[in-house]
Order: structure tokens, then C-alpha cells, then sequence
């Protein structure tokens, strides 16, 4: 039976609103009952959230709460920032600020969990749909999460050494040029420093193999304690050789900052007889200050550092020598 303008009064007529192409009750009753159906699938399957106006959590579905170890009672009325920690801060004010204008919003989130003691670390898109009253007035937001995990893990497992947690020099050549272009910007001097553990040949020799992956990691935990900047960079660009991508306001606090590696590295006196007349363990180093208002070849910058490197080693070993200015104006 289709309906006319005259039969409003007939229940019908109202609930057409929710299935246009309903022509009885029973069909409309089949109709709510299969959506009511498709959200509780997509309860139970998505990781959803629902959210107020001020970013208040209303709901969640069993999924998200599973998998952030926890259930409602813990969940309902919190900040959604303090349940989905947003990576960047000022994204908090902007969600609200979308949600208030009935607009939506993404971004990513990162939580760390520690389920059955087991450090997790989990990243997910947000993305938050605004969510209207019956007078188009907007009442919060639909809270859509993807699990961005595996290819968060993956992407870090393509740019990290597995034995050092440091940088690979994949990841190395990919940024080098960008720190350089950044430095520019910034006119601060971008510092280069490449190292090499001395004499770590005898060190695997009297110690071992394993013993001698042990200092690797040593020497890593060392350059990542020191240079612990934002824009900081560690690497192992192979076998015992590592690098640090830096900048400094000076030549000469880009000198300090490497030395104050290498003198943190040679205190932790890490035994190394064969490693005279030192008798610990020390890395030699070639360092370079790149002037912001010069130009560069990251290959020409790379061979400079790489020879102040052997001139470390034939002074002595232990210590750091500098791409001087004369090298410099070869570039
Ligand atoms: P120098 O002071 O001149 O640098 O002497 P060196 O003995 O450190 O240099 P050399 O190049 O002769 O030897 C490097 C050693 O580093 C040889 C190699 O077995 C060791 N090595 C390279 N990669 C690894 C690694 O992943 N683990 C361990 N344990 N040793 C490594
Ligand atoms: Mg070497
Ligand atoms: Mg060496």
C-alpha cells in the first residue's frame, strides 16, 4: 500500500523516515531488527567508540575494550585522550573543536598497555565522525579506530638495526640529506660523526663473538644516551661503525658533544686488553660541522668524515678528528 499525504496519521507514515520503502509494520519491524543485527556485528567486530561534545566516552565497543585491556565501568565518562592518547598534542583541542562544528577528524593514536605484564605497544587511526540529534545539533562523534600495529612494526623494522635498536644506513641515506636541508633552514651547523670501535677485532678474539655483540649494544646505548635530542640521529652503518647525525649552534659545541661521547664511552671502562694503552673499551671518530650557507655532496661529506676517521686511528685511536676548514672549501 503506498502511502498518501492524507495518511499520516497512520504509524506508517512516521516511520517511513527510517525505510522509505517499507510498506508495512512487519516489514518495518524485519528492517530494525536486521540493522539492530549489522551494529551489533560491527560492535563486536570494529574497535568503535562513541564520544560527547567535550570528547567524553559515552561507549565502547567489547572489541576496543579487549584490546586495551579494559572494561566500561573504567572507560565511561574519561576523556577519549586519556583512553586513545593522540601521538601529537594539540589534536586534543582540534577534536573537540570539529566535534562542537558537527565536522569530522583523524589522527593517530598510541597507547602502551601492559597486559599479563607484557609490554604492548599499539598505534591506531582515529578517526571521529560527528554524530547529530533529531534537530541536527551536534550531540558527538563516532569514534572509528584502525589498527595501524603491523605496519607501524613493520616500517620500524625497515629503518632499525636488530642487534642495536639503533638507526640501519638504509635509514642513514634516506635522511641525510633531509637533516642537511633542515639544518639550513634552521642556519645551524649539521654535524656528521662516524665511529669505529678500536681494535674490535681482539676484542671478539679474547672475549668472543657474543661478548663482542654485548659492546656493540654498549657503544649503541652509549651515542643514545648522549645525543638525546628530537632531532638526534643514531646509526650502525655496519659491522662496528656507527654514526651520529647532530646539529649545534658552534663548531666547537659540535666538537664538545662528540667528545663528551667518547669520554662517556672510555669512563664506563668496559675491560679490553687488547686495546693498549687504553685497556677499555673506545671508539675512534671523524667529525664534520657542515656550514648552513654552504652546499654539499652528501657522497663528497661521507669520504671527508671517512678519512678524518683514519687519521683518529693513526693518532692513537681513542680520540676524534675533525674535516677541517680547508677540507671544508673543497666542497
Ligand atoms: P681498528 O681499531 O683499526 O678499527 O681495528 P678493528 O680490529 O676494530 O678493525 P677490523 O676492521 O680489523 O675488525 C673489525 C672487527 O669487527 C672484525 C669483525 O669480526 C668485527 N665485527 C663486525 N661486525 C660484528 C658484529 O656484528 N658482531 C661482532 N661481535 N663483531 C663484529
Ligand atoms: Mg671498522
Ligand atoms: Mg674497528
Amino acid at each position: 500500500m503506498a502511502i498518501t499525504e492524507t495518511s499520516f496519521l497512520n504509524p506508517l507514515h512516521r516511520l517511513q523516515e527510517i525505510n522509505p520503502s517499507a510498506t508495512s509494520l512487519d516489514e518495518l519491524k524485519d528492517y530494525v531488527l536486521e540493522a539492530k543485527h549489522v551494529l551489533s556485528l560491527l560492535q563486536d567486530n570494529l574497535l568503535l567508540a562513541q564520544v560527547n561534545t567535550n570528547c567524553e566516552v559515552v561507549s565502547v565497543s567489547p572489541l576496543l575494550q579487549s584490546l586495551l585491556n579494559t572494561n566500561h565501568e573504567h572507560i565511561l565518562g574519561k576523556q577519549m585522550d586519556d583512553l586513545t592518547p593522540p601521538i601529537a598534542k594539540n589534536h586534543s583541542k582540534l577534536t573537540k573543536k570539529a566535534l562542537q562544528e558537527g565536522q569530522s577528524y583523524q589522527f593517530e593514536s598510541h597507547i602502551v598497555t601492559d597486559k599479563s605484564d607484557i609490554h604492548q605497544e599499539i598505534w591506531l587511526d582515529t578517526l571521529i565522525m560527528p554524530l547529530f540529534d533529531k534537530h541536527q545539533t551536534p550531540k558527538g562523534g563516532l569514534v572509528i579506530y584502525k589498527d595501524l600495529t603491523a605496519q607501524r612494526i613493520i616500517e620500524r623494522l625497515s629503518v632499525v638495526d636488530e642487534l642495536t635498536g639503533a638507526y640501519n644506513r638504509r635509514h642513514f641515506n634516506r635522511v641525510f640529506q633531509d637533516e642537511i636541508n633542515l639544518a639550513k633552514k634552521n642556519q645551524n651547523y649539521l654535524c656528521f660523526l662516524m665511529l669505529d670501535v678500536d681494535n674490535f677485532k681482539k676484542y671478539n678474539d679474547t672475549y668472543g663473538h657474543p661478548a663482542g655483540d654485548e659492546i656493540l649494544k654498549e657503544i649503541s646505548n652509549t651515542l643514545q644516551e648522549t645525543f638525546q635530542r628530537n632531532n638526534d640521529f643514531v646509526f650502525r652503518l655496519g659491522g662496528e661503525e656507527f654514526a651520529v647525525l647532530y646539529s649545534a649552534n658552534t663548531r666547537d659545541g659540535a666538537f664538545d658533544y662528540a667528545e663528551k661521547a667518547r669520554i662517556e664511552q672510555t669512563n664506563k671502562a668496559i675491560e679490553h686488553t687488547g686495546n693498549a694503552p687504553y685497556q677499555c673499551v673506545t671508539f675512534s671518530a671523524g667529525l664534520i660541522a657542515l656550514d648552513p650557507n654552504e652546499d654539499y655532496i652528501t657522497e663528497e661529506v661521507y669520504k671527508y668524515v671517512d678519512e678524518a676517521l683514519y687519521r683518529a686511528k693513526h693518532a692513537g685511536r681513542n680520540c676524534i678528528k675533525v674535516v677541517n676548514n680547508d677540507d671544508a672549501q673543497l666542497f
